[in-house]
């Protein structure tokens, strides 16, 4: 298998038929074996019903079906799961990227890149509430990440299978797959694609996605840089909270020797207390951290959704 087009779906039953249709055009063209596998995420309008119609007249359509909703990241971590190529394409449910865009990420992909990232120079959403806020959550993550792209959020990218294969996705994190597979060395190229506004259904996100991004970018941000060593940043805190609670210990009794400031007048022992405490608290989280890192890289990864049906996987 050549090429796997990973679709999550939720509630776009007047979009998946023309989504389906248009794939199956340019894929066909395009003298390579294919599959695309549609994931649904727990709809409740007919999408089921109609991926089902679908996937009976197609081998190559591939269904999934959530028992609930379980969000955009898990059911495409599902498709990937269940993808069989070698290139894997996720991509948009909604008709907002355009299948005609496939074979100039797989051009990129044959130059030897591992990860082409969509970039949707022209946005068509709504400025205030989804460009802005994403104009901002860019630049941070770039900062944050050290991988540079301009628009992380773009669904449709193009991945080697095997970046994608040591990479377990939470949250929101879909997004950040490009920023973690950098962390293993792949290759990561950006490639403007076409993106269009959206005619049937309502966009499933608004505003509030810009805060669960951000938290998500914390969690990847450690991830990246101290998952595996996390008393560097716990215990490295907890001595600097130590020596200042040291240092205000130190000027405690230097007020009581030589300015006659009684101890326990002093607001600065209490604060002595409370740094040396908090000191020992970061090291002790350290340390758990430390232990649970152990965890997280020896035992098996489980995955993150329930499967209620399948279709063509056997
Ligand atoms: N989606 C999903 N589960 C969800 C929310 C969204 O599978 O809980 C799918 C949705 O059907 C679409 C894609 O994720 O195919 C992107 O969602 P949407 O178009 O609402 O996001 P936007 O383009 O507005 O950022
Ligand atoms: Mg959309």
């Amino acid at each position: 298998m050549d090429i796997s087009i990973v679709v999550p779906v939720y509630n776009e039953q007047d979009n998946v038929e023309a989504v389906y249709s248009a794939l199956s055009e340019t894929l066909k063209g395009m003298d390579c074996t294919y599959e695309i596998v549609m994931v649904d995420d727990g709809s409740s309008d007919g999408s089921y019903g109609v991926l089902a119609r679908l996937a009976s007249e197609d081998a190559a359509l591939k269904v999934i079906r959530f028992r609930r909703n379980f969000g955009q990241t898990a059911a495409m971590s599902a498709g990937f799961d269940y993808a069989q190529g070698d290139v894997v394409i996720p991509m948009d449910g909604d008709l907002q990227n355009d299948p005609a865009d496939i074979p100039r990420l797989i051009e990129k992909i044959d130059e030897g890149y591992d990860v082409v990232s969509g970039w949707r120079r022209d946005r068509k959403d709504t400025f205030i509430t989804r460009k802005i806020p994403s104009l901002l959550a860019n630049a941070i993550i770039s900062r944050l990440t050290g991988v540079h792209l301009h628009d992380y959020g773009c669904t449709l990218k193009a991945y080697r299978r095997e970046v994608l294969e040591g990479i377990n996705l939470y949250g929101e994190m879909h997004r950040f797959v490009p920023a973690l597979a950098c962390q293993f060395g792949a290759r990561v190229i950006e490639l403007p694609v076409n993106h269009r506004p959206r005619i049937h259904g309502v966009s499933k996100y608004g505003i509030s996605r810009t805060l669960r991004v951000i938290l998500d970018l914390m969690t990847v941000k450690f991830l990246m840089s101290y998952s595996t060593k996390p008393i560097q940043l716990f215990g490295r805190w907890g001595v600097y909270t130590m020596l200042a609670g040291l240092g205000s210990g130190a000027m405690t009794l230097y007020m009581k020797l030589f300015e006659h400031l009684s101890m326990n007048r002093n607001p600065l022992l209490i604060l002595t207390g409370f740094l040396l405490f908090m000191g020992a608290q970061f090291i002790a989280m350290g340390l758990l951290g430390e232990l649970n890192a152990r965890t997280y890289f020896e035992s098996q990864g489980k995955p993150i959704y329930v499967v209620k049906d399948r279709i063509n996987l056997g």
